[in-house]
């Protein structure tokens, strides 16, 4: 059992499997240029478009004092059924309620004309996935100051009885070349609304949470995709990928992955026996966050206490 998971491990956890989202065909109108919430306490600028997420747009506003943040516009048409509001709440009641260095600060959410607007502290670098796509994969050490920032989050959240549930590269955002874990609980809202079918890649769903619903999934799913995403940095793509859902499904069920196999693109033992412990099936046999930042990976060379942003572009140089 993981020593750190909190005894409680039923609070904060929504009921489901967190399905992929599925992108609404017909874009939402433009929020207006000046953001604002119906009593005028708070307007804002709307100075950029972020990114389209699966749920909602994000777009980057500024407030009267210069200060940039980031606004995800939730459409009041999205937000018809009583059940979506009240989880639309409950999900953010949990962002909220989380403080850490290494997770997307939840600033406020208000209400205007047309829309819910939950804003949110900018991380201008975008997300690992984006960096991954500039790179082919990341070097080890990188990887590792990636991954001690990712279980030491965990262990903060994990001890908050907050189960993330949704990691992946995605999700990571980055402030300079500091993680930022984001996107809390909009699955957890979609998947409530009933409404969606299974799109997109689900490569990082723990293999408990689609073939063990009757014994539930803990804190141990966000081990797994701890794993997931340690194998994705170093290889460069997702240990189960395919094209096809169900098979992604069958591969994560079978525990079908493989290393591949010639230097340089084959990643050091160590790291693989990490990634092998990890994508273990039965969570009760996952390793603990502890024993993870413990495994000797973490001891065959530094893990720099920061990296330079030109390690967006090219390997650093640590000579
Ligand atoms: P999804 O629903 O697909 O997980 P999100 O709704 O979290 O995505 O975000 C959609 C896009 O908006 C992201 O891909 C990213 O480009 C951008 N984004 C989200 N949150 C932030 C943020 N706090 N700072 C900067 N960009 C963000």
């Amino acid at each position: 059992r993981n020593p750190l998971a909190p005894a409680d491990t039923n609070a904060a956890v929504p009921p489901s499997p967190p399905l992929p989202r599925q992108n609404s065909k017909t874009t939402p109108p433009s929020p207006p240029n000046i953001i604002a919430d119906k009593s005028g306490r708070h307007k804002f600028q709307r100075v950029g478009f972020l990114g389209e997420g699966g749920f909602a747009p994000v777009y980057e506003i500024m407030d009267p004092a210069n200060k940039r943040l980031a606004c995800k516009v939730v459409t009041m048409s999205s937000l018809k059924t009583k059940k979506a509001k009240t989880k639309l709440y409950a999900d953010m009641k949990i962002h909220r309620s989380l403080s850490h260095p290494n997770i997307v600060g939840f600033i406020d959410c208000f209400e205007g004309d047309d829309n819910v607007y939950i804003t949110l502290e900018l991380c201008s670098s975008g997300s690992l996935m984006d960096l991954l796509r500039h790179r082919q994969r990341f070097t080890e050490l990188k990887a590792r100051f990636f991954v001690v920032q990712l279980t030491g989050t965990c262990q903060y959240m994990h001890n908050q009885s907050v189960i993330h549930r949704d990691l992946k590269l995605g999700n990571l955002f980055l402030d300079g070349l500091n993680i930022k874990v984001g996107d809390f609980g909009l699955a957890a809202l979609i998947e409530s609304a009933g409404e969606q079918t299974i799109c997109g890649t689900p490569n990082y769903i723990a293999p408990e949470v689609l073939f063990d619903t009757a014994s539930g999934h803990s804190f141990e799913v966000d081990t797994w995709s701890i794993g997931v995403i340690l194998y994705t940095l170093v290889v460069g793509r997702p240990p189960f990928q395919t094209k096809d859902v169900k098979a992604i499904y069958q591969k994560i069920r079978n525990n079908d992955y493989s290393f591949p196999a010639p230097p340089p693109a084959s990643p050091s033992v160590p790291s693989r026996n990490l990634i092998t412990d990890i994508l273990t099936q039965d969570p009760a046999q996952r390793p603990s966050l502890l024993s993870i930042v413990a495994h000797e990976w973490f001891l065959m060379g530094p893990v720099p206490a920061y990296i330079p942003t030109s390690a967006h572009d090219s390997p650093p140089d640590w000579s």
